[in-house]
């Protein structure tokens, strides 16, 4: 009995023995598997701020995972043209794409929540609402019939409203207006009795000379003033209402994702929330640079838009807002997320944030 028993649990060991191997085979295979993958942009390569983000994930990752993922980036019209990134990553043309969920609200509209809404979520609000606040799993539902998994992939923080060639005292000025302003800040302003067009980056300091608009949004100082727009526009208008916390996106094919090894798509999490922040931080320091040099070395007029004009606007994107809610079910439950969190954010905000940045500028 003694030796029966003593065969059985030898051979017990041996077979346990065996799968040990066996699985560490397959980690040790899985471990030296590389990934060449190609991650499409709707920015001009290499493009200060928003095209330096898709880069620096790639080399995060390349470091993090030595070399066992390699991610090419290519800029804008490289592979597909800008506003094709989408599908590109969607059918698997691309693996990855970066750029911002508002482009594509033509596929689904309630894509413009997570990017920014008229007088929503600042970045950091942003930041909060989608890792800790629901965010991030509704995204991920709404994208889900696309293939495609969203990860935050950078944010601007509050972007400026503009630069005018025209003051803006009253409703009465936005009234004819004709401004480069696209997404829902372009709907609100269009409803306000403006025009708002949309035209490449590339075109905006011509179309502004020449008075084909009279007003252009682009990003902040950081971005502005590579552009030169303070040598075509006599204002610059704060704040952005329209963008004020906007996050961008990186997109992963859904199958790509999933023949990751576990350990790989740990390090594209964690370097896309790396990068996520690091954009936040580049423009906090270099828009406080830029609007320095924009003022003192160029001369720009800062103006604020006036209250009247904000609290109209303001009224004009809520109801706006609600319509938006009112495209499926789903646009209803993010509407109510995020919603929720601001009202939230709103109110411990007025006792931290805001009570703070007034107490700094006491004398
Ligand atoms: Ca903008």
């Amino acid at each position: 009995m003694r030796i029966i028993l003593a065969i059985l649990m030898t051979m017990f060991l041996v077979g346990c023995g065996d799968s040990d191997s066996q699985s560490n085979t397959i980690q040790a295979s899985q471990s030296e598997q590389t990934f060449e993958w190609k991650l499409v942009t709707t920015w001009p390569k290499n493009y200060p701020g928003l095209g330096l983000a898709p880069e620096n994930f790639a080399t995060k990752v390349a470091a993090m995972s030595a070399g066992r993922l390699k991610i090419k980036v290519y800029g804008a019209g490289q592979l597909v043209p800008a506003f094709e990134v989408f599908d590109a990553v969607s059918q698997g043309t691309a693996e990855m794409g970066h750029g911002a969920s508002y482009y594509w609200t033509g596929k689904s509209k309630a894509a413009a929540f997570f990017t920014s809404v008229p007088f929503g979520l600042n970045a950091q609000e942003m930041n909060g609402w989608l890792h800790y606040g629901g965010g991030l799993e509704l995204w991920r539902e709404l994208y889900d019939e696309f293939n495609l998994v969203p990860y935050a992939g950078g944010n601007t923080g509050v972007q400026m409203a503009g630069w005018f060639n025209r003051e803006i005292n009253s409703m009465e000025d936005i009234k004819g207006l004709k401004m480069r302003i696209p997404g829902m800040g372009g709907d609100v302003i269009t409803r306000a009795g403006g025009i708002s067009v949309t035209i490449a980056g590339g075109e905006l300091y011509t179309a502004m000379q020449t008075g084909v608009i009279d007003a252009l949004e682009w990003v902040s100082p950081y971005n502005d003033i590579a552009l030169g727009f303070h040598q075509v526009a006599k204002y610059y208008y704060y704040p952005g209402w329209h963008e004020p916390g906007p996050t961008l996106e990186l997109i992963i094919n859904k199958d790509a994702l999933a023949s990751l090894p576990d350990d790989l798509q740990a390090i594209v999490e964690t370097a896309a929330r790396a990068v996520n922040q690091d954009m936040l931080d580049e423009y906090t320091a270099r828009n406080n640079e830029a609007l320095i040099s924009l003022v003192e070395t160029h001369g720009v007029q800062l103006r604020k838009l006036p209250d009247e004009v904000i609290s109209e606007l303001r009224s004009i994107s809520v109801e706006m807002l609600e319509e938006l809610a009112d495209d499926s079910d789903l646009s209803r439950r993010i509407a109510e997320s995020v919603k929720a969190f601001q009202r939230q954010a709103t109110a411990y905000h007025a006792i931290s944030e805001e009570a703070y940045y007034q107490a700094r500028k006491q004398k």
